[in-house]
This record gives C-alpha cells, sequence and structure tokens, in this order.
C-alpha cells in the first residue's frame, strides 16, 4: 500500500505506535503546573489532581504532563483564581464557592445551601445547562471550567453541645464555609473561617464551639470527634458540592484537539473517582467514629426548616443586586425542582426501603 495512504488510514497514533514513520504532526512536549487550593493530606480531593495528571500523562504518552502543587506551595489556596486568570499557572484544582467574595455566582457551580445533591449535580453539568451556564461567568474571568470531583453530602459538623433546636444556635462560634455562614448568621451563630490545619485546637480549646470539614473519611484523621461528641447531619449546605479544574482560556486554547480531549477525559475520570472513594471509604470510618464514641445527631427539624427559609431570603435578594447569579440561579433552580420532583420515586423510594432492611 502506498504510505500515504496508509498514513490516511491509520491516522497518526496508529502510525506512531507501529514506527512506521516519522513523527510528522509529533506534538511538542508540553509542561504544566496545576495550583490545588487542598493539602496533601486531603488524599481524596487532592489526590484527584494528581489522578487528573497521572491520566494525562498516561493519554500523551508522556508528552502532555501536569505537575501538581498542593495550597501553599506555589499559591495560597484562595489565590489560584488569580492565578489562572493572570496565567502564572495553567491550571488549577478548587472549590469554587472559596470565590464567591468575587461573586456569589461561583458559588452555584460549586454548593449552595439546599442545593443539588451529586447526582443531580452532574446532570446539570453535563446534561443541564450547568456547565454551559458556568463556562460563560468563568469566560470573565479568561478561565475554562472542568468538573473534577465531588464529596457527595457532606456532614454537618461536630459540636461540643447538642443543639436542640434553632434558640441553641445563638451565640455559636461555628467554623462553617461562606454561604451557610451567611444563612446561620441570622439566627445569631457567630460564623468562623479557620484552615482545616487550627480547627482541632480551637475546638479543644472552645475558642469556637462547633466545626464542620467533610465527612467521617476526612474528618476521622483530623481526629474532631476527640474534642466534640455531637457529629450533625446533614451539611444541608454542601448537599453534592463539586471540585472544579479551571484552565487559563488561552493555555487551553493553545492544546491541539488532542490534548484538549485528553484533558477532558482525563477531568471527567478524577470526577467519577472522587465520588467513588468518598462512598467507599465513608461506611468505614463512620463505624470507627460511632464506636469511639460519637454521639450521631439529625440537625432538629426547626433548624432544617428555619435554614431553609433563610437561604430562599438569601437567594431572592441576590436575584436583586447580582445579574450573573440570577442569570445561573434561574436554571438551577428549575433543574433543581425538576431533579427532585424525579428522584422522588424510584431512587428515594428505593434507597429508603433499602435502607430499612436487614442487611
Ligand atoms: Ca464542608
Amino acid at each position: 500500500m502506498d504510505r500515504r495512504l496508509i498514513l490516511k488510514n491509520a491516522g497518526i497514533a496508529g502510525v506512531l505506535a507501529a514506527g512506521a514513520a516519522p513523527a510528522v504532526h509529533a506534538q511538542q512536549a508540553i509542561r504544566w503546573r496545576l495550583a490545588s487550593s487542598f493539602p496533601k493530606g486531603l488524599d481524596t480531593i487532592f489526590g484527584a489532581s494528581e489522578l487528573f495528571a497521572k491520566q494525562v500523562k498516561a493519554m500523551s504518552g508522556g508528552k502532555f504532563e501536569i505537575s501538581v502543587h498542593a495550597g501553599n506551595e506555589i499559591m495560597p489556596p484562595m489565590g489560584v483564581v488569580d492565578g489562572v486568570q493572570q496565567g502564572s499557572v495553567e491550571c488549577c484544582h478548587t472549590a469554587p464557592y472559596y470565590f464567591y467574595g468575587k461573586n456569589e455566582a461561583f458559588a452555584l457551580g460549586c454548593a449552595i445551601p439546599f442545593g443539588l445533591n451529586s447526582r443531580q449535580m452532574t446532570a446539570w453539568m453535563y446534561e443541564g445547562n450547568g456547565l454551559k451556564l458556568m463556562r460563560e461567568f468563568y469566560a470573565k474571568y479568561n478561565i475554562i471550567s472542568f468538573p473534577m470531583g465531588n464529596t457527595g453530602a457532606q456532614m454537618g459538623g461536630w459540636f461540643r453541645k447538642e443543639i436542640k433546636s434553632v434558640a441553641d444556635l445563638k451565640g455559636l462560634k461555628f467554623r462553617v464555609s461562606n454561604l451557610a455562614g451567611k444563612v446561620l448568621e441570622r439566627f445569631g451563630v457567630i460564623p468562623q473561617t479557620l484552615p482545616g490545619g487550627e480547627v482541632y485546637t480551637a475546638l479543644e480549646k472552645g475558642t469556637i464551639d462547633a466545626a464542620e470539614w467533610v465527612g467521617p473519611y476526612d474528618d476521622l484523621k483530623l481526629g474532631f470527634n476527640k474534642v466534640a461528641p455531637y457529629y450533625y447531619y446533614p451539611g444541608w449546605w454542601e448537599g453534592g458540592p463539586q471540585l472544579d479544574l479551571l484552565v487559563n482560556q488561552k493555555a487551553y486554547d493553545a492544546l491541539s484537539p488532542e490534548n484538549k480531549a485528553i484533558l477532558e477525559s482525563a477531568a471527567s475520570y478524577a470526577h467519577v473517582d472522587m465520588q467513588a472513594k468518598y462512598d467507599g471509604r465513608n461506611p468505614n470510618a463512620l463505624k470507627q467514629l460511632v464506636g469511639a464514641g460519637t454521639k450521631l445527631r439529625p440537625f432538629p427539624a426547626d433548624v432544617m426548616t428555619a435554614a431553609f427559609k433563610a437561604s430562599n431570603e438569601i437567594y431572592e435578594e441576590l436575584n436583586a443586586k447580582n445579574e450573573d447569579w440570577k442569570k445561573i440561579f434561574a436554571d438551577f433552580s428549575k433543574f433543581r425542582a425538576d431533579s427532585n420532583l424525579w428522584f422522588r420515586f424510584t431512587e428515594a423510594r428505593f434507597d429508603t426501603f433499602m435502607q430499612n432492611q436487614k442487611l
């Protein structure tokens, strides 16, 4: 067969694999840096960027390499969006709601109180308008986004004292993230921001009364159960928080179509893997915590109801003052309503039945 025809038929990958021709279209080696907002110790979340980089390298035959840097290694955890926007790094892995101070709409690509669960969030992203709308928003920051991980519904955190009603929240110093803090402020909670590494000591000393982190697997490692006996659920502010790979638009545009596909596939692979890790690892950690004396408590019904109402009031306020929020939230809300209409039948019924059986 004519060699040109072989090239045409086999495509460059086949030809390279067969070693039949010099790499006519061989791509130049690409070296990127990824700044993570997370510490190495958070192996599930930080691990997602390592897995992503490993997949990119493998799929590109070693030609596209991304070095992964933990929070504070090359930039502070909360500096990564600026870093990607300015092009100091090509990409970052973060929880976008950290940046709601820049614009509240960042939170919609991650988690808001009483938002979507993990399955619903992934559906809104890939099948609904979520990814499209968030990308339109991120374009203002020269960023293109890719879903890359979800923790699933989180726990509501560790409390030194029992919470029996909304009244017990008054004056409570609670280490809790952003929008949940805004909601809880309305009931007299004093939200605290503390890096994960400082939470244990603050709880132990009583500088704070309560702290939320992630869920059993991550919380057990930090030992919060030793300094606060009550473990509340659910983390209604994080029903399915999504982590994102944020990529500098210019760096992305410079990639070949092959490398763009590799990047997208690797991010998607890491997205699935993170949820699997949490679902696989949380049960055993929960058993260990309860075995060591942790008291599991659901948030009282009046706390849930009041928090839901206050969250909706905040969303109405945001609709009135933030156009980006208003546009994305309208679609998010519609998807949330339809999705819950569906999930309440088969998913919820099946789960509830199974969880009530002796297995
Ligand atoms: Ca959390």
